[in-house]
């Protein structure tokens, strides 16, 4: 992987673990980390919350397993009730999980548990009174013990949870939660999932992951999500405005939605919009509760199907059917991005993200493309192809496309000078609606 250094081979022993996790590892046949286990490790033994995403059979149970144990025996707790809890969808992968803890702790006094449904209610209650080290569980079973008020997790000092994608496509999102919220406040949280497009993700992390880190290893084309992600190359943002209408009058979708870094770049493009007999509604974080209730549910109901948004007013948005999500500014940072593109290819629905790209964007659409470690497709809307054609024309002319260029920034102030005064000109021309009616549908 790029990320490892080649200088350095990658080695278990480099990772600030015990003999006695090292000579488990070493039994089961382990040589080096994988690249999840290389970068998750580390930051968790710095004991912070991670949100981590990597394929299916890149090692991410002993990238969550091995720095619990490590914490759990370089921390000897006096207190009781269990210490670590990890959850996981199925019975078949708790048993999973449960085997290849109890190898890692072959040579440490540490105690596993295993709680699953179909297994003796009685057998999993005098286990959890023995102040068992790590719990491994399915949701359900759980809180079938909660009830009986047997586990004690206010000392819990790890959570985890395993496959957080499939636990709530499964139903368990209120399960989980009210799980966590029975958990000790202090502890760390470890939150691994096949993908983090997964809206329920997205809403879950925010609410059980505290200042957390990110580890994203894999494509997000991976699972059963179907998000295909365009670049489309614009001139400016008039330019822009023209893709954008094109986009919405020639592709096929349910609902789409675009996002706007702005509030005033959201309500700008209405206008326009409307003009060409394109039905939008606005979405922002400064329009009054009861308007953005009211434009929610017209989108919701199909009576909208395209919404100008911003991230702001976007963040509670879950609805089906978006499968176009289109990036008239490129984001500010690539968990924005994600956050942006979860709203499409949902479970059975293909989605298609179209990110407009000008000069002053590149690098930031570059760095993103880096951080989730993909490349994009570039998409080419022959009717409208501009003059800017990517960064080759930079590198021709001497200037590295990944480094910083001292003009840039230059560029980028002239831009938004130019925009802010082509704005105001539109404004008067085209008649746009104030901020007040911001739920004006045309
Ligand atoms: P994931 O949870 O990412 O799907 P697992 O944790 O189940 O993957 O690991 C997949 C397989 O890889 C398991 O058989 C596991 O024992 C093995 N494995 C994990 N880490 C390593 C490693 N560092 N070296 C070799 N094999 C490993
Ligand atoms: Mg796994």
């Amino acid at each position: 992987m790029h990320s490892i250094p080649i200088d350095k081979t990658p080695s278990f022993s480099k990772l600030s673990l015990d003999e006695q996790l090292l000579s488990a590892v070493n039994k089961m046949g382990f040589e080096q980390p994988t690249p999840v286990q290389l970068q998750a490790i580390p930051l968790a033994l710095d004991h912070k919350d991670l949100l981590v995403s990597a394929e299916t059979g890149s090692g991410k149970t002993a990238a969550f397993l091995l720095p619990t144990l490590q914490h759990l025996l370089s921390l000897p707790s006096g207190k009781s009730g269990t210490r670590a809890l990890v959850l996981t969808p199925t019975r078949e992968l708790a048993q999973q999980i449960f085997k290849h803890c109890q190898q890692l702790t072959e040579f440490t006094g540490l105690k596993t548990g295993l709680i699953t449904g179909g297994d003796d209610f009685r057998l999993q209650q005098n286990m959890l009174r023995r102040n068992t080290d790590i719990v491994i569980a399915t949701p359900g079973r759980v809180l079938e013990l909660m009830d009986q008020e047997i586990p004690d997790f206010s000392n819990l000092e790890v959570l985890i949870l395993d496959e957080a994608d499939r636990m709530l496509d499964m139903g368990f999102s209120e399960d989980v939660l009210s799980i966590a919220n029975s958990c000790n406040t202090r502890r760390q949280t470890l939150l691994f999932s096949a993908t983090l497009t997964h809206f329920g993700v997205i809403k879950m992390a925010d609410k059980v992951l505290t200042n957390h880190k990110v580890v994203a290893l894999n494509t997000l084309y991976d699972g059963h999500r179907n998000i295909e992600q365009q670049i489309v190359l614009a001139d400016d943002n008039d330019h822009k405005l023209k893709l954008l209408t094109w986009l919405l009058q020639h592709e096929t979708y349910n609902k789409a939605l675009v996002f706007t870094n702005s509030r005033i770049q959201a309500d700008t493009l209405r206008g326009p919009l409307r003009g060409q007999k394109l039905r939008v509604g606005v979405l922002h974080g400064e329009m009054d509760q009861k308007d953005r209730n009211r434009m929610m549910e017209l989108f919701r109901d199909g009576e909208v199907k395209i919404i100008l948004a911003t991230d702001l007013a976007a963040r509670g948005l879950d609805i089906k059917g978006i499968n176009l999500v289109i990036n008239f500014d490129v984001p500010r940072n690539g968990i924005n991005y994600i956050h942006r593109i979860g709203r499409t290819g949902r479970v059975d629905e293909l989605g298609l993200t179209i990110a407009l790209v000008k000069h002053t964007e590149w690098n930031l659409m570059s760095g993103i493309e880096r951080f989730l470690k993909q490349k994009f497709k570039q998409r080419r809307i022959k009717e409208l192809e501009g003059k800017y054609k990517g960064p080759k024309k930079l590198k021709a002319s001497g200037k590295a496309t990944g480094g910083k260029s001292k003009i840039e920034p230059k560029k980028a102030a002239a831009e938004k000078v130019k925009i802010r005064h082509r704005d105001k000109k539109n404004v008067g021309k085209r008649r746009i609606p104030t901020v007040k009616s911001d739920v004006a549908v045309n």
